[in-house]
Order: C-alpha cells, then structure tokens, then sequence
C-alpha cells in the first residue's frame, strides 16, 4: 500500500482506544470533566462492569448550548487556548479528547444545563456523529450517559474482565477521586448497589474512615510539610498498620491521581528499617507544586507526570512522612523488626502436626534427602546435615510450602479444616475490596473463609482456614483481597488464595523455634511436592555439597 493519510474515523478510533481502555476510563475522564466544572456533588452509577450503562452527574458549570455539539469534536477544550496554556495546566483535563472519544467508542447521551440560560440541552450521539438534539429543563449541572461500551469494539470487549472485576476498577478509581477532593460529596453506586458515598466535608480523614474503616482512619499520622512552593500533605500510616503490596498508596500531583514510581519510593524510603521486606504502608498524600514545576502531558491518560525537579520532590516528600513518623513511639527506636515489642512476637508458635500430612502411600518421591537439624541462626535460617553437605533453609519459605501444598490437597479433596473464630472479626472493607469479596465469593466459601455482610461494607469474619488459624484475621483477608484483585495475571484464584493463606499462616523470620518444631518443619517439607521453593518460586533452601565444602576449604587437590 502507498502511505496515506487516515481518514479521519480511523484517526478517531486510535485515539479514543488509548484514552478508553476500560469501562473505568470513561468514569475517571467523566469525572475529571465534573471536578473541572466545580461540581460539589458528583454521582455515578454503572450497570454490567459499566458496559452496559456508566452514568456520571453532577452540579458543576454546565455546558453553554451554543457549546454543546463543539465539546464532542476532537481538540476541543474549554480548558487551554495556547501553547503558554500548556505551560501551566491548572485542570484535570486539557487536551479535549475525553468525549469525542467516549463517543467514538459508545452511544452517549447527554444533559446540560447552565445557570445562565433558561434552557438546557440534551443530546445523543451514537458512533460518535449526533443522532438527537433537544432542548431540555434541568437544574444546573451536566449528566452523562454512556450505554453499550465497546459494541463496536469486539477485540476490546474480549478483553475486558468479567463485570466484577471491571466494577472493582471503578470502585477503587472513585475511591481515589474521593480521597483527592474530600470537599466533594461522591456517590458510586453499582448494579443499583450503593458501594461509595462520601460526606463531601472537606476532610481527608472523613473520606479515609469511608473508604478504608474508621480504625484505620484514627491510626493515620497526618503529613503536612511546606517546602518554598511545595506543600505535601495528607496521610500516612503508622509502622504497625501494613499491606502486603503497593495498592493502598494514593498519590495526587496538584490532585491528579498519578502513577508515580518516584513519589513511591520516597515513601518507601521514609518507611525504610520500619517495615519488613513485603510491608507496605497505607499512604494518601497530595503533593502540590507550581504548574511551571511540572509536565502532565506526557501521557494520553493523564496517568503520569513528570517532574522538573526531581529531586526536590523526592526528599521533600521523604521529609515529610518522616516528619509525620518521628513522633510515633514506634518510630523513635527504629529499627524495632525484631524488638519485643514487635507484633511478630505475639503470633502463635509453629502448630505442631503430629498427623503426617500426606499418607505414607501418597508420597511423591523425595526430592529431599533425610536431614539432620543443626541449629538456627539469625531466628530465621534451619541449619542442616544432609549424607551430601550442608542445608541452609529458610524458616518462613519453607513452612509457606509446606501450608501451600496442604490447603491446595485439602481444596482439592474439597475439604479444607476450618477455624470457627470465637469472637467474629468485623472488617471495614473498602469499596474496591467489596467488589472483590463479591466477585471470589466461592473461591473463598470453598477455602474455609466466611465473610458475612454486615450492613454497610462491614463485613463478619467468623471462620478461616485451619492453616491460618494463628495469623491475624484482617491482615490475611486484607493481603488475600489485594492478592486476588492484583493486575489481571494468569494466575487462577485458588492458587492466589492458597498463597495468601500460606503466607501468613506460616511461621515468620525473626521467630525462634525449638529443636522439635525445626525437625517437625523440616519433616514435613521433605513430604511436599516441590520442597526446593516456596509458592513464590523463591529457594527455600541453599545446598551447598560435600564436594563444595571440600573446595572452598581447599582439601581438594
Ligand atoms: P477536556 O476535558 O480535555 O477539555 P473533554 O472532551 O473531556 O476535554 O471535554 C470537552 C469540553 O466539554 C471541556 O473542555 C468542557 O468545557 C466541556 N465539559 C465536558 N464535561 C463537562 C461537564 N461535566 N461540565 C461542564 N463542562 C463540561
Ligand atoms: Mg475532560
């Protein structure tokens, strides 16, 4: 083919399937426009994953009639009208591609109203060209609704999640807008179920309490920390109070909700020496900058930035969360992982099996040799003989295995021993881990969990599985929600469960164990499929041979 120009549909379907990858894409970029608009209330609903239906209102500016068919075209923007404009974007949107793109992509329908005008207008496009235009009464504000997302898209529909997974998208996408702008009263409701409504009091604790539980929300230290032009504030949480991955760290640039790798690491850095390896704390913190001082066009979604001064942000955000941990007890005796104080110690000891796992006829063939314990160092590495050298193993990746591989047989059989818990644990469950207690309800009835509804998103927990029964029970079902509504990985979610489980039922590093508890661990891992790495596929074990030892002490000749 001779190179040609696109026509310009084509040039609009590209363009609209970078900025529309999901149904959560129209919802943050429908968003975005309502906070633009200075809208106070914004409310959204969604029906189907937000394929089917996605509607967002709100009370902000509206649109002027005589603008109403000019918002739909590409490169039309209220927002910017120069080059020096681009310099120094104060809006959430800029680069008026948000609606011709969802209208490219969907059928749209919209309602507009200024304060200005005696009437409002309503409209309808369906792929992307305007199908209806009325005129409307309506008070001041703007709803739009976007029906059958992706209809005409079938490689895009394939790739969509199921309506669970796509709805625990949108929840967590209006959890951080809310958090973004706690002035603003926010209602989510999915497949008519109220899943978000914020107080819209101006403050950011009240909008923690909403979306994360009031508990958590009174253990967060506040960060407030004025550099020059620089103001970094919000919240962050104490030491003792972790994740176990990066999803509980909202940051905003000037409220932008971005992805930023530099302002997490700083955080990390902050945190460095508080919290063991695959901690993570619970952070929400808006860092505002001069426009000048930062690029947010480098991105068709406006999900990352750039900044001018790099540097400057990172210790100036360092500083201040660090600022915000001195005055904790925790903090002022870094490094406390393995003080007497630390919660690890109050986990339950290695549970003792006298039940061998596996029946004797059941034994794969061992991988592992008889070994001979020796002794433990550093609370967290298994010395061993074995009859061809010296076996170092780690405590917690081997009893992971060990747990892994018993909780899967045991799902397998289709009977997992269950833990009733005495006192039922009640958890405060965020919009998105709502979603996602809804979406692996069987998966986790068939692992042992009982999570019952409890009005609200407070949740019962009155039974886990046996494996886990020491671990603390909102940390194993907070890590284990995380694990199952992380990324959209091959992984299936018996396995994620499994994992989860394992993890944290499994004795910890840092934990001294007797003489006994070490040969019952080590017993039990010669039993497992693979007892050479744990469910992560890290080593458990460092062999080094006979014939090594023999080598490196230079008795061979
Ligand atoms: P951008 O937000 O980048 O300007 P959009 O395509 O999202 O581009 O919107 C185009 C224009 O339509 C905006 O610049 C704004 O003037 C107007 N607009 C869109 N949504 C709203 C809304 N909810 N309230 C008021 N005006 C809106
Ligand atoms: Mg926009």
């Amino acid at each position: 083919m001779p190179i040609q120009v696109l026509p310009s549909e084509v040039v609009s379907k590209i363009a609209a399937g970078e900025v529309i990858e999901r149904p959560a894409s129209v919802v943050k970029e429908l968003i975005e426009n309502s906070l633009d608009a200075g809208a106070t209330e914004i409310a959204v609903e969604t029906q189907g994953g937000g394929v089917e239906l996605i509607k967002v209102s709100d009370n902000g500016t509206g649109i002027p009639q005589s603008e109403l068919e000019l918002a739909f075209c590409r490169y039309a923007t209220s927002k910017i009208g120069s080059l020096d404009d681009l310099e120094k974007i104060s809006s959430l949107g800029f680069r008026g591609e948000a609606l011709p793109s969802i209208a490219a992509v969907a059928e749209v329908e919209i309602f507009t109203q200024t304060s200005s005008e005696s009437a409002g207008s309503n409209m309808r496009l369906t792929q992307g060209k305007v199908v209806r235009r009325e005129s409307c009464a309506r008070p001041k504000g703007t709803t739009v609704t976007v029906r059958r997302l992706f209809r005409y898209f079938p490689a895009r529909l394939k790739f969509l999640k199921s309506a669970n997974t796509e709805n625990s998208h949108i929840a967590n996408l209006v959890s951080q807008y809310a958090l973004a702008f706690p002035e603003v009263k926010f209602n989510l409701a999915l497949d008519k179920r109220s899943s978000l409504h914020t107080a819209g009091d101006g403050d950011l604790r009240t909008v923690v309490s909403t979306i994360y539980g009031s508990e958590l929300a009174q253990k967060m230290l506040d960060v407030d920390r004025k550099e020059g032009l620089m103001k970094i504030s919000g919240l962050a949480s104490l030491p003792s109070l972790v994740r176990s991955n990066r999803n509980s760290l909202s940051f905003f640039v000037n409220r932008r909700w971005v992805h930023s790798p530099l302002l997490t690491r700083a955080t990390e850095e902050a945190y460095h020496g508080l919290l063991m390896n695959g901690q993570h704390p619970i952070v929400v913190m808006n860092v505002s900058l001069s426009a000048q001082e930062l690029d947010v066009n480098i991105h068709p979604a406006k999900a990352q930035i750039k900044f001018c001064h790099e540097q400057s942000v990172f210790s100036g955000v360092q500083k201040a969360i660090e600022e915000a941990l001195a005055g904790t007890p925790i903090a002022s005796s870094k490094p406390v992982l393995f003080s007497a104080s630390s919660t690890q110690w109050q986990r339950p000891r290695l549970v003792m099996d006298n039940e061998p796992v596996f029946a004797v006829s059941q034994l794969p063939s061992l991988e592992l040799p008889i070994l001979r314990v020796v002794g433990q160092i550093a609370n967290t590495y298994i010395i061993a003989e074995g009859p061809d050298g010296l076996y170092l193993i780690d405590q917690h990746a081997a009893h992971e295995r060990i747990l892994y591989d018993r909780i899967l047989a045991q799902w397998e059989q289709k009977q997992v021993e269950v833990q009733g818990l005495l006192h039922p644990v009640t958890m405060e469950l965020s919009p998105k881990e709502e979603e996602t207690v809804i979406a692996n309800k069987v998966s986790l009835a068939e692992f042992g969990f009982t999570i019952d509804h409890f009005g609200n998103r407070s949740y019962l927990i009155r039974a886990v599985p046996a494996v886990a029964a020491g671990a603390n029970v909102i940390e194993i079902v907070s890590a284990l929600l995380d694990n199952l509504a992380a990324g959209d990985s091959l992984i299936p979610p018996q396995d994620k469960v499994a994992q989860s489980v394992a993890c944290h039922g499994a004795v910890k590093a840092g934990q001294q164990l007797s003489n006994e508890e070490m040969r019952e661990l080590i017993k039990q891992l010669e039993q497992t499929k693979q007892p050479r790495s744990c469910p992560h596929g890290r080593p458990t074990m460092i062999h080094l041979s006979a014939h090594q030892l023999e080598k490196e002490f230079g008795r061979l000749a």
